[in-house]
């Protein structure tokens, strides 16, 4: 029997919404992530959907009406509930996107009352009297001062989410949410009847965030980053469970494609090659050149394969990207590896490979993109924040599992320990 989705959520950005579902699933929710609102139906029956937007950034209306598109799309498979997801730092500015979105999604679902919390204790963001911190730094004190889009000077939330919105912000404070559920409802209670419409919550633990979780029963909008996630799924009796892992078996080859360049990339490819992994270096000003390194790649990869997982990269230390991009320049060197890379992915899953792992936040967009790929089922965790998924495309219409991993993450081992994580 076809169940209602439990919850809804709408992220506003890619690795966001990774991270959320990732977290959902670990406290038992069966979840799916879409990139963008899917044309077609979810894949596979779940608890959550994370709508994966592209929307921290844009113009206020435009993250205001991509929400509101997610937001129909989520209604109509009956979520009970809408996560609107945020960065843990929460980027912003005075013009949004945070209030805009929270409170065109209040009025579209008729909703006159939300809480509102970056805190991650366990990513150490916390939140108390309202103010965010970063470790032991204030928001404002923290690298995100200078962040290039958004940089954050105030670590007030209350101030910052109240520039941005029309209703009245306010705060629930710690001493209530360390009292538990029926303290937080009066305090929510009692800002209601001072005409408070959006409240920010503190948290400094991941008892807070159970508690808050708890408090939010029934509430139809809630705003978060991926730390609130750990206390919804208790609202529908779920429970961290290995079920809710499960993805459908694949079979067929393994792969890796790299264009991470970031050091604990660099020391995962190191790690693959010399313990005699099967790896070719592309080279990006070659292909510069002229050259048809996807042609090439696939060739060697092709008679690789039957042997072993195999690795295409182009990540290279610090010194030799410069003077690829003093080449190059810096956005077309980088266009040039993430289209080879991505052209390189399809031909892989083309030519059999059926467990890809793909290294590198925009490398993972690209190849993602040229797979065809909108919807993925979140299973297993392989390392911090990066699970391995199942989808179905064009290129493996029998299953495809894909694990795509920002540039920072894993451990040194993380290639082989991907290939022994069972999804
Ligand atoms: P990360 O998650 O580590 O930031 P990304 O994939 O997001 O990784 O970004 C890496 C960027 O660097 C991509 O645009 C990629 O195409 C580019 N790149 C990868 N290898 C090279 C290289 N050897 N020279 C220049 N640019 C490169």
């Amino acid at each position: 029997m076809t169940q209602r989705l439990k919850l809804g959520c709408i992220a506003d950005d890619f690795t966001g919404a990774t991270d959320l579902a990732n977290t959902l699933v670990r406290g038992g929710m069966r979840a799916l992530q879409t990139i963008g609102v899917p044309a077609a139906a979810p894949l596979a029956q779940a608890d959550a959907i994370v709508v994966a937007l592209k929307s921290r950034t844009v113009p206020a209306d435009d993250a205001i009406e991509q929400s509101l598109h997610a937001l129909r799309w989520l209604r109509e498979q009956g979520a009970q509930q809408i996560y609107f997801k945020i960065c843990s730092t929460f980027d912003s500015t005075p013009q949004g996107n945070i209030g805009p979105v929270a409170e065109a999604l209040m009025d579209a679902l008729d909703s006159d009352f939300a809480i509102v919390t970056p805190a991650f204790p366990d990513n150490a963001r916390t939140v108390f009297m309202g103010h965010l911190f970063v470790g032991d730094l204030l928001l404002s004190e923290s690298g995100m001062r200078d962040h290039p889009l958004t940089p954050m000077r105030d670590a007030n939330l209350i101030r910052v989410l109240q520039a941005q919105c029309r209703h009245t912000v306010g705060l629930i404070d710690q001493r209530s949410v360390a009292h538990g559920v029926v303290a937080i409802g009066e305090r929510i209670a009692a800002l209601r009847t001072q005409g408070i419409a959006l409240a920010i919550a503190d948290a400094v633990s991941n008892d807070d965030l159970m508690r808050l979780g708890a408090a939010a029963k029934g509430m139809r909008l809630v705003v978060g980053g991926s730390g609130l996630a750990i206390g919804l799924p208790q609202n529908w009796d779920l429970i961290a469970a290995d079920a809710a892992t499960h993805l459908p078996a694949v079979d067929g080859a393994e792969a890796i494609v790299c264009g991470s360049c970031s050091q604990a990339t660099q020391r995962q490819v190191r790690r693959f090659i010399d313990d005699g992994g099967a790896a070719l270096a592309i080279d990006p000003v070659r292909i510069g050149a002229g050259e048809d390194a996807v042609t090439s790649a696939l060739a060697w990869a092709q008679l690789q394969l039957p042997h072993g997982p195999v690795l295409v990269y182009s990540s290279a230390s610090a010194d030799t990207v410069a003077a690829i991009q003093a080449a190059l320049g810096i956005a077309r060197a980088g266009a040039l590896v993430e289209q080879a890379l991505a052209a390189i992915a399809r031909g892989l899953v083309e030519r059999g490979v059926r467990r890809l792992v793909v290294a590198g936040g925009e490398t993972s967009g690209a190849c993602v993109q040229a797979l065809g790929v909108e919807q993925m089922q979140i299973g297993a965790q392989i390392d911090t924040g990066v699970p391995w998924c199942h989808t179905t495309c064009e290129a493996a219409p029998d299953g495809l599992q894909l694990a795509l991993k920002s540039g920072n993450f894993g451990g040194d081992e993380f290639f082989a320990r991907a290939f022994a994580t069972p999804a």
